[in-house]
């Protein structure tokens, strides 16, 4: 899930809340996390400042094409077809639009996206998600299901996963959607990294290590497969630990530092960015 606008869990700073009566540091999920490790100040940006981002039309498609996928198996297994989800695409997109009107906004002023050519390429998506499996063969254990588990760190980890299949054998698969293209070998293992932060939550809150983690990328009609192991999740669990050690550094200091990268290409907040000629805003008045 991912770039796409899946709900997003907030507060991820150095904020102490009770959890199930442990008093946690933080919250991180995997998009946070990710956005930490390419970022320093796009995660200050997101996180600390809360800053608006102009929604975008890939992320909001892939919103789109995540409900569908996951509307699609409420219906029996004989109606899942292309046909059907196809179907499902504009009521999805008119629920969506329902709940947040602000999205309205790709269809209009100076560089208006064609909604019609970009109702078309959701189907599209969904046609390459048919051309890798056939949902009429799955009957999913969850969808869309929310996961979390404190770390011993009390730290906690939360997100959003978008399918868990188990097998007659009691085998479990970890399933994400991506509407991207699938990255070069040399970013295998960042992809995947959100997966192995699903399987840590899932051992750790259910006590089984995941079988299977499998990203499914509709851009391009690949799967990446994962076998996890335990040494992997223990090696994921310090990762985070160390990533929230050096997130709450941060926050102490005030220093929040731009990574220039191809990403920036993407990034809302050039115009802020020290990286490309801009000032960041002040820093807000820590919580009390
Ligand atoms: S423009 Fe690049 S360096 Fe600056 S905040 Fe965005 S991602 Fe970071």
């Amino acid at each position: 899930m991912t770039t796409e606008l899946l709900p997003e869990p907030t507060q991820e700073h150095p904020v102490r809340a009770l959890v199930d009566g442990t008093d946690v540091i933080g919250s991180l999920s995997p998009s946070r996390a990710a956005d930490f490790m390419s970022c320093p100040l796009l995660y200050r940006f997101r996180v600390i400042d809360k800053l608006p981002e102009p929604p975008s039309p890939a992320a909001v498609r892939g919103t789109v094409v995540h409900s569908v996928l996951e509307r699609l198996f409420d219906n029996p297994a004989a109606e899942r077809t292309l046909e059907v989800a196809s179907q499902l695409v504009r009521p999805e997109w008119d629920r969506l639009l329902a709940t947040d009107p602000d999205l309205s906004a790709m269809f209009e002023g100076e560089d208006p996206v064609d909604l019609t050519a970009w109702l078309t390429e959701c189907r599209a998506l969904l046609g390459t998600y048919f051309a890798l499996e056939d949902p009429r063969r799955l009957e999913p254990a969850e969808r869309e299901v929310y996961v979390e588990h404190v770390l011993s760190s009390k730290l906690l980890l939360r997100g959003y996963v978008d399918r868990v299949d188990v097998a007659a054998t009691g085998q479990v698969r970890v399933v994400d959607y991506k509407t991207g293209r699938s990255p070069g070998p040399a970013f295998e293992a960042k992809a995947m990294f959100q997966m192995k932060f699903y399987a840590l939550v899932l051992w750790r809150s259910r006590g089984a290590i995941p079988t299977l983690l499998q990203l499914m990328y509709l851009g391009n009609a690949e799967i990446l497969r994962y076998t996890p192991d335990e040494a992997d999740l223990l090696a994921t669990e310090r990762k985070l630990d160390a990533l929230w050690l050096a997130i709450a550094r941060a926050t102490e200091s005030g220093t929040w530092l731009p990574r220039r990268s191809p990403l920036c290409g993407w990034c809302s907040h050039q115009a802020l960015c020290p990286a490309w000629g801009g000032t960041p805003p002040p820093l807000p008045a820590p919580t009390p």
